[in-house]
């Protein structure tokens, strides 16, 4: 009886343990759950390097996070009721169609960043739907208080050339935006949790004056900045007058895109917006789930393979709050949400632009 217990305890002992998942080993003594996966961490090493500058959050990572969404977007299920192609999404398309996907207006300066990309995906022999969402995950994670985004390989290196006119445009209303986004299936909420990248944004082509001018004072730090600057009254523009696309700015140096005042005062999305200002972990927490969506669109994900623990862990936060600019008080915010008031957040001392906080204009 005896050694009748001790046979099953031992067999449960040996069930219960005999399901290590089998790790592959990667370069220098890395190990992931996926032997796949071993290869992003010689991508992983060579965009560090040779991309991000030694793992900046720089322009190129601004841009190669804005590259993921402009490949995925162009995805449509309206044109594909319609008989239509409606675009296969996260693909890849973007590079390997540039020299007509670029050229769309939605798209105008991503030109640059593609081709930086491209020579990457070539050498590596990965395709570029997997390539693009890898760059703009491990550039992301660069930035202060980043996300760790999920990424998910194996994505086909065919693609067909997108329709134009998916990508929602800085001079789009609400309703057109949230109709486009809708379409591919996103609440206008998750829009709002996409919009947090603005964070660490910039722009070059809205007023080329200003070239790499950021839409919160603190572009390389994935704060909740942008959430508070967006709802300030706007008082100037930045460079050469008002431009399409462009409203009043609260600071110098920093650009307010039309799409972003619209989106940050609609009640259909104010509340979402406002929800981050005192809350950075959960605007990080809903554009990790908001961006796992977008990263996939137009594949099967049952036939990706999880290679999420490539990508690196980001630096914490500096503050789970956002604060007013210097200069700015409670009574310069806009607040558009009904049900919640407007959280109380403290305000820097001395002056501010945004030149001030070591952003380099120009
Ligand atoms: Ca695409
Ligand atoms: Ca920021």
């Amino acid at each position: 009886m005896l050694a009748k217990t001790l046979v099953s305890f031992l067999t449960l002992a040996l069930i219960a343990g005999a399901v290590p998942p089998k790790k592959a080993t990667c370069s220098k003594g890395r190990t992931a759950s996926d032997a796949k996966c071993c290869i992003w961490f010689d991508v992983l090493d060579d965009i560090q390097e040779n991309l991000f500058d030694g793992g900046e959050c720089g322009e190129e990572a601004h841009e190669s996070l804005r590259l993921t969404f402009h490949d995925a977007i162009s995805f449509s299920p309206k044109l594909f009721r319609q008989g239509k192609f409606g675009g296969g999404g996260a693909d890849g398309s973007i590079m390997a169609f540039s020299e007509i996907e670029t050229n769309f207006e939605a798209s105008l300066g991503l030109d640059e960043i593609v081709e930086e990309q491209k020579p990457f995906a070539l050498a590596h022999k990965v395709s570029f739907g997997d390539f693009i969402q890898f760059a703009g995950a491990v550039g992301v994670s660069n930035c202060g208080g980043g996300p760790r985004l999920q990424f998910l390989a194996g994505r086909s290196n065919h693609s067909i050339v997108s329709p134009d006119n998916l990508i929602p445009l800085p001079t789009d209303s609400a309703d057109v935006i949230l109709a486009r986004m809708g379409d591919a299936g996103f609440s206008p909420a998750e829009v709002v949790d996409l919009l947090a990248s603005h964070s660490v944004a910039a722009q070059d082509h809205i007023d080329p004056t200003i070239h790499g001018s950021p839409f919160d004072s603190t572009p390389s730090d994935f704060d909740a900045q942008f959430f508070v600057e967006t709802l300030l009254k706007g008082v100037a523009f930045p460079g050469n007058g008002s431009q399409p696309g462009e409203v009043l700015s609260p600071l110098p140096g920093e650009l307010r895109l039309q799409s972003d005042f619209v989106l940050s005062r609609d009640p259909r999305t104010t509340c979402e917006w406002q929800s981050f200002v005192d809350n950075q972990k959960l605007m990080v927490q809903r554009f990790t789930k908001a961006m796992a969506k977008m990263s996939t669109l137009g594949n099967d994900v049952r036939t990706l393979t999880d290679c999420s623990e490539v990508i690196p862990v980001p630096k914490p936060a500096a503050s789970n709050v956002a604060h007013l600019p210097a200069g700015k008080t409670l009574k310069d915010i806009q607040a558009a949400c009904k049900a919640t008031p407007f959280p109380t957040i403290k305000a820097d001392r001395g002056e501010c632009s945004v030149s001030d906080r070591g952003y380099a204009i120009g």
